[in-house]
């Protein structure tokens, strides 16, 4: 496949941090990828709520199926405009990785334990997985990423981490959110990837468990126009025996518009920015986007979730319980620090190259709890409290 001359090309890598032969079969992106789909954090992500706890459904997305949506829908748009798939690919599988168990709750109660010890933000943890955390290599810890796709799970960063990993890594992957630059195409990609992906897969896995209803989506314009769309098409999907139908035709439809929206929307942009390489893209404002219409239904659709789902009470009464697991999970190992696995029970040798000194205990803590799966983090925490609140 050609690659435009904006794409990242893995051939002018910025590299590893740790210099390592070239592989005689494989690019950089696609390396990157392979080791983020063997990693231990990734297969975690199976047993990773992302709304619904995970042993309240067995169909209901995981942050697992979440993060394969994101990748199908990127590599899609990426083959669309010349930008490299495989960095993409490596990109929406691992931005996830950093994920608390119990989706928000867990990383908000996290990062309230955490509050006079640096706080927790998800997408630095997303980082911290795959740069220390990960021990599958005997020469160095986390599973040594090239800087593009590291400069892509790092999605979001305040400024005060930003400093602190400027620090550590001058003109790295926190630089641009201390000068205001943007990522490459493939990192902008996955973000809105995630966006199109999220809304859509709430749409369904909210109406499977019964907390929205088909009829309360009547006031999503996005949703609503294409199911007018659908019934015109398909009368019959109207009865009550074909809701699946219906609902997957149109959420069907509705994703094929924000991806195509996104397209044209984007060469069109590219087109008049004419940037010639990956650095002119992170010195251009953001350049994918979707167009003003679907930027606005979009939004739309987005409020409606947060009122209706994610604020929903039986969603609620959960997010309740699960911040008392995880801020109770992180007091117990905190008061015995013997209950902590071995390789978490002493200080990290840092590798080579960092400055840290030694992981305070309350991060040691964090790490260990943020890598739990939702049911890890449950029967731990009875185990160690003796009484049971979830499953
Ligand atoms: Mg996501």
């Amino acid at each position: 496949m050609t690659l435009a001359p904006y794409a990242c090309d893995p051939v002018h890598s910025r590299g590893r941090q740790f210099a390592e032969p070239q592989a005689p079969t494989r690019t950089v992106f696609q390396r990157d990828r392979d080791r983020i789909v063997h990693s231990t954090a990734f297969r975690r992500l199976v047993y990773k709520t992302q709304v619904f706890l995970n042993h309240e459904g067995d169909l209901f997305r995981t942050r697992l199926t979440h993060s394969l949506e994101v990748a199908q829908l990127g590599r899609s748009v990426a083959r669309s405009l010349g930008l490299n798939e495989d960095l993409v690919e490596a990109i929406a599988l691992a931005h996830d990785l950093g994920h608390t168990p119990f989706g928000h709750a867990g990383q908000d109660a996290l990062n309230d334990c955490m509050r006079e010890h640096g706080g927790f933000e998800h997408n630095i943890q997303s980082l911290r997985v795959v740069d220390f955390l990960e021990e599958s290599y005997p020469q160095f810890n986390g599973i040594n990423l090239s800087f593009e796709t590291r400069e892509g799970i790092l999605k979001h960063c305040s400024y005060e981490h930003a400093r602190l990993l400027e620090a550590r890594e001058p003109c790295g992957v926190g630089r641009r959110f201390l000068d205001g630059t943007q990522p490459s195409l493939e990192a902008q990609l996955c973000n809105l990837a995630d966006e199109i992906a999220y809304n859509a897969h709430d749409i369904d896995d909210g109406v499977r468990s019964g907390l929205i209803t088909m009829a309360q989506l009547h006031e999503v314009a996005l949703f609503d126009d294409f199911q007018f769309q659908v019934i015109s098409d398909f009368p019959e999907l109207v009865k009550l025996q074909n809701q699946r139908r219906l609902l997957f035709e149109t959420i069907r439809r509705m994703l094929s518009a924000q991806v195509y929206d996104l397209i044209a929307v984007s060469q069109a942009a590219l087109a008049v920015a004419m940037p010639q390489s990956p650095d002119d893209i992170r010195q251009m404002p953001p350049l994918l986007a979707f167009g003003s219409d679907m930027r606005r239904r979009s939004g739309q659709l987005k409020q409606f979730l947060f009122r209706n789902l994610y604020r929903h009470s039986q969603v609620m009464q959960k997010t309740v319980l699960a911040k008392q697991v995880v801020r109770e999970l992180f007091d117990a190992y905190l008061a015995s620090p013997l209950e902590l696995p071995a390789n978490f029970g002493i200080a990290f040798e840092p590798a080579e190259g960092h400055k840290i000194q030694t992981t305070p205990p309350e991060r040691l803590v964090a790490d260990y709890i943020a890598g739990m799966t939702d049911r890890f983090a449950a029967r731990e925490h009875e185990r160690l409290t003796g009484r049971r609140l979830l499953g």
